[in-house]
């Protein structure tokens, strides 16, 4: 998705409000994805602060995750709040000049902004680190590979991975 700041870039002081709708395709997250069940929402405002363009808003997304204990897929509601910085290639140097350290700015040399990857990034982000459908959340057995929250299974616990007792699952 492009965002054409072309108006904004010209008007030092203004603010502009964005609501947008974007569907976002699966993100990968290390060996996983996450999926969207609806396109993700965005209400943000972009102030020009003289040679630096000022994001902040909000982000709303409906996610699918897969739960690190019993590996099922379950609903993730991310609501988020950002703020992000935007520069112009033309104005790094005297933004820099001004003291101001555009390292973690945004950088952009047209006057559409793309914003998929600041999208990703707070998206990224707001996603927790260690998924967990529930607190309570059993996980599977680590003998038979069972769902212990479906069902109670009679065998002897031994102390292996729960990933390896899936694949167990498979070969028995
Ligand atoms: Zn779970
Ligand atoms: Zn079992």
């Amino acid at each position: 998705m492009f965002i054409d700041v072309s108006q904004i870039r010209k008007s030092p002081g203004q603010s502009y409000h964005f609501d947008l709708t974007e569907a976002i395709v699966p993100l990968a997250v290390g060996n996983d994805e996450i999926h969207f069940r609806a396109p993700v929402k965005v209400s943000m405002d972009i102030k020009n602060t003289g040679k630096v363009l000022d994001f902040s808003g909000n982000l709303q997304a409906d996610t699918e995750l897969i739960c690190s204990r019993c590996l099922e897929v379950y609903a993730f509601h991310l609501d988020t709040d950002f703020k992000e910085q935007f520069c112009h290639e033309s104005d790094v140097e005297a933004v820099t000049g001004e003291g101001l350290d555009t390292a973690d700015m945004y950088i952009f040399d047209a006057n559409r902004i793309k914003l998929d990857d600041l999208l990703n990034e707070i998206i990224l982000l707001g996603i927790p680190m260690r998924c967990v459908c529930n607190d309570n959340c059993k996980g599977l057995c680590a003998v038979c590979g069972a769902n212990l929250n479906d069902k109670n299974c009679n065998c002897i616990k031994e102390d292996i991975d729960p990933r390896l007792g899936v694949l167990k699952k498979y070969f028995d």
